[in-house]
């Protein structure tokens, strides 16, 4: 991750361990994006075994999973830039 913006120069990463705030909204983008898959397989294939439907949701979560690292750090920034 870069220090800072390229177009307006703001810095990420404001003090060491600013981002472990960030590793809660990961935890919960993550739970809400699996629970969306598994129920997106499910729905479109019921006649398959729900091991089969997890089965397809986990590689589809992994492939997601740096989408939503970066989004809970830019959902991180934004939370600690309106709160203080
Ligand atoms: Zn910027």
């Amino acid at each position: 991750m870069k220090e800072r913006c390229t177009r307006c120069g703001h810095q990420f990463v404001r003090e060491p361990g600013y981002f472990q705030g960030a590793m809660y909204l990961s935890y919960a983008l993550a739970l809400i994006t699996f629970s969306i898959l598994a129920t997106v397989t499910i729905a479109l294939l019921p006649s398959h075994s729900p091991g089969w439907a997890l089965a397809v949701s986990v590689p589809a979560f992994l492939v997601l999973v740096p989408v939503l690292f970066r989004y809970s750090r830019i959902l991180w920034m934004h939370l600690f830039y309106y709160a203080f």
